[in-house]
C-alpha cells in the first residue's frame, strides 16, 4: 500500500469532480497525504472550494498562474502554513476556443503565445516556486497529452503546447535532478472534462479510443490519480524526466 504520510502536495487544476485534479487529489488523500488544492479564480470557486472543503484536512487557495504575483502569494501562504512541498501537481492547460477548431494554419500569434503561457510557462514558474521548500525525494507531475506526439485533428494549439510541456518536462528534470526532485508528466487517454470538452472532436476521441486501445475502453480520472500517486511516491524514487501514458494503451497501436 503506497504511503504518503507526512507528505504535503499541493495541487493545481481543480475546477469540479469531473477534472483530473480531483482524481488525484483523492488518490493522494487516501494515501495520507496533506492537501493544498488551488483553482483559478472566482469564477471556479463555486464548484472547486466545496469539493475542497468536503476533503479531510485539504486547505484550498485561489491562484491564475499565468500571474507572478498570485503565484508568490500562494508559495508564501503555503510556506507560512505547511513549511515545505513534497508533491506539486500541474494539472493546467487553456487555449483560446478559436484556436482549438478550424485548420491549425489558422493558429492565432495570441493564442499561440497564451495557449503556451498558461499551460507550458506555468510548469516552469510553479515549479521554481514550489522548489525552495522541496526537501530532497520531492515529486513534480504535469499532464499532457498524445496529441503532444502526433497529429490529432482538432486539437491544434494544444497539441504544440503539449510537446512543448514534456520538453519542459524533461529540461526541469535536469535542473531540479540536482536537488533530488523528480519531474514527470503523465500523458493520459482522452476524459470528459471542463478542458476535455473545449477539444471539438472530443466524443470521437472517446470512441476511438474505446474501439482502439488494448483495454478497449476509455481512461478515468482516478487511475490517473493512482499513477500520480505512485510517482509522488518513494516507489518511483528513479523515475524523472519521464512520459508515462495511462491510456488505456491506446498509444502503443500502429492501427
Ligand atoms: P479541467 O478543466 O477540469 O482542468 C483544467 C484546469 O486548468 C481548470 O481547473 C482551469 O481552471 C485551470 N486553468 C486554466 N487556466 C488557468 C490559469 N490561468 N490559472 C490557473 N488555472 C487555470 O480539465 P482536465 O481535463 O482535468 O485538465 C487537467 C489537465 O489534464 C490539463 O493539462 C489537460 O490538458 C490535461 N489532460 C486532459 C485530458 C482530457 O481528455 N481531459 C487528457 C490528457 C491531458
Amino acid at each position: 500500500m503506497l504511503n504518503l504520510q507526512g507528505k504535503v502536495a499541493v495541487i493545481f487544476g481543480l475546477a469540479n469532480k469531473r477534472s483530473i485534479a480531483w482524481g488525484i487529489a483523492q488518490k493522494l488523500h487516501e494515501a495520507g497525504a496533506t492537501l493544498a488544492i488551488s483553482y483559478q479564480n472566482e469564477r471556479m470557486k463555486s464548484e472547486a472550494h466545496q469539493l475542497i472543503v468536503d476533503l479531510p484536512g485539504a486547505v484550498p487557495f485561489q491562484c491564475d498562474v499565468s500571474n507572478d504575483a498570485e503565484i508568490d502569494s500562494v508559495f508564501g501562504q503555503i510556506k507560512e502554513k505547511f513549511g515545505k512541498v513534497d508533491i506539486l501537481i500541474h494539472s493546467v492547460a487553456y487555449a483560446p476556443a478559436e484556436d482549438l477548431k478550424g485548420d491549425f494554419v489558422n493558429t492565432s500569434r495570441d493564442g499561440f503565445r497564451i495557449a503556451h503561457d498558461v499551460s507550458v510557462y506555468s510548469l516552469i514558474a510553479l515549479s521554481r516556486a514550489a522548489a525552495p521548500l522541496m526537501p530532497e525525494g520531492s515529486s513534480i507531475v504535469t499532464l499532457s497529452y498524445f496529441g503532444a506526439e502526433k497529429v490529432v485533428p482538432g486539437y491544434n494549439i494544444m497539441g504544440v503546447a503539449k510537446a512543448s510541456l514534456e520538453a519542459t518536462t524533461r529540461y526541469l528534470a535536469y535542473d531540479l535532478g540536482r536537488k533530488q526532485i523528480r519531474v514527470n508528466a503523465i500523458s493520459a487517454g482522452p476524459i470528459k472534462t471542463l478542458a476535455g470538452r473545449g477539444v471539438g472532436s472530443m466524443s470521437d476521441m472517446l470512441k476511438a479510443h474505446a474501439d482502439r486501445a488494448p483495454l478497449h475502453r476509455n481512461t478515468d480520472q482516478l487511475e490517473v490519480g493512482g499513477t500520480a500517486a505512485f510517482l509522488a511516491s518513494d516507489l518511483a524514487s528513479g523515475i524523472t524526466g519521464e512520459v508515462i501514458y495511462v491510456d488505456s494503451g491506446y498509444s502503443i497501436m500502429g492501427f
